[in-house]
């Protein structure tokens, strides 16, 4: 009870503050952000046995990094080492790693992570989400459904749950879309916060029920959503659809306003840097791959840590008028969506860790579906982790999400081989 109102209050209190910076003047928020910038880097430096080394060998010290433009000076960080690293060099080295949340990437590049935060970090990544959410609209007294990665839930039942006062509340994206649309029903959201894949195959089944709800808004993220998707989506609904580009990483990154004019960067909590493949920073209008230096995050720093997707800054400001920059579209999540032999969609996000559970046993992995019924699943093992029934286990959770006519074959390898921009498309569907 106590830790639950302390959460609001902590969530209330950093939204606040976030709140205020959409309508600052560009050079105070640039003040804020490079002011935050300066301490994580410095903080990392004394404290994570990782970037006191990176920095050390690069032969900088942070008081070389004054403002943004001295970033180019510390080399970039990837995934590939930042997973080669045991977490307690990754991690500040003050805190018990027992007292942390830690939490999974999905593996957008097929390199899985573990990503260390604490609830402070939790607190502002809900702040971060929940001001994106006001600004389109989101009321108090709204109820939303969160169809999403099972992974995620709150593990607790709160007080409002019990007394059913919850507002809010999850659907498994891995339950049947029948018991989905069940759920639906039951509760009558007028707000619904899922991945793009979800609401396409809902709304492709459900067109007129659906209507019924009278949904208000729609969150959509995770995965590119293209214009048909997003036509169909809006029509079945008949809400107004937002887009958000997050990652467990950094939490949001990116959203819509109303104006649906481009996402607007959160850059008071992740600082974002966009080059081109010899590292330059690219020009509005052409594309870049992303690099994040988070803010927020003390427990865990990550400091120009490649993301691997792609996007394309704007050369024009929102007409919203709110101060954070926009982005006009985010290209590297275009991992192919899979398809169930029955037609149903299934997220490229979060089809992985269902059948293998435990990331920590897999270094990288890529999949294939070859036919409507064959997929072919390539793996980079750490040692001795295919113990007894690895596989048998996970082939019964794909045969369970795509149907027992679905055949899997796994493939051991060495090594995936990534592109030039360290990109590795980790989801395609070799069939039309
Ligand atoms: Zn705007």
């Amino acid at each position: 009870m106590v830790q639950y109102f302390n959460q609001i209050f902590h969530v209330a209190y950093y939204l606040r503050q976030f709140r205020k910076n959409l309508w600052l003047k560009p050079h105070v928020l640039r003040k804020i952000q490079e002011e935050r910038l300066r301490a994580i880097v410095k903080y990392a430096y004394k404290n994570v046995p990782f970037y006191h080394r990176k920095f050390k060998s690069a032969g900088i010290t942070p008081d070389d990094i004054k403002s943004v433009n001295d970033l180019y000076r510390i080399p970039l960080t990837t995934k590939l080492e930042i997973q080669a690293q045991s977490f307690r060099d990754i991690v500040d080295k003050n805190v018990d790693l027992n007292s942390l949340v830690k939490g999974a990437t999905s593996g957008s590049t097929g390199i899985p992570l573990t990503i260390f935060s604490d609830k402070k970090v939790e607190h502002f990544y809900e702040a971060i989400w929940m001001r994106a959410m006001l600004e389109d609209g989101l009321r108090v007294q709204d109820r939303m459904m969160i169809i999403a990665d099972p992974r995620g839930f709150p593990k607790k039942i709160g007080l409002l749950h019990r007394l059913g006062l919850e507002k809010r509340k999850h659907i498994s994206i891995f339950d049947s879309i029948e018991h989905q649309m069940t759920l639906l029903r039951e509760f009558r959201p007028n707000v619904i916060k899922s991945y793009a894949s979800s609401l396409f195959n809902l709304a492709s089944e459900f067109r007129d029920a659906l209507r019924r709800l009278n949904v208000r808004l729609l969150f959509s993220g995770a995965e590119l959503l293209n214009v048909e998707s997003r036509k169909l989506i809006s029509s079945a609904f008949g809400g107004e659809l937002f887009d958000f580009y997050a990652c467990n990483e950094f939490g949001l990154l990116a959203w819509e306003c109303k104006a649906h004019e481009g996402y607007h960067l959160n850059v008071d909590s992740t600082l974002m840097e966009f080059l081109d493949d010899e590292g330059e920073v690219v020009s509005t209008n052409e594309k870049g791959r992303v690099v994040c230096t988070g803010l927020l995050n003390y427990v865990m720093p990550l400091i120009r840590y490649e993301l691997g997707d792609i996007v394309v800054p704007a050369d024009y400001e929102c007409s919203c008028g709110i101060i954070l920059p926009l982005i006009k579209f985010v290209e590297g999540r275009s991992d192919d969506f899979l398809v169930a032999p029955n037609g149903r969609l299934i997220p490229p996000t979060v089809f992985f860790p269902y059948p293998f559970e435990n990331f920590d046993r897999i270094k990288q992995f890529k999949v294939v579906q070859e036919r409507k019924d064959k997929l072919l699943i390539e793996l980079v093992l750490k040692k001795n982790v295919a113990e007894n029934g690895f596989f048998e286990k996970a082939e019964k959770k794909v045969k369970q999400l795509f149907g027992e006519d679905m055949k899997v074959e796994f493939k051991i390898c060495d090594a995936i081989p990534s592109s030039k921009t360290g990109k590795i498309k980790k989801v395609i569907r070799a069939f039309k």
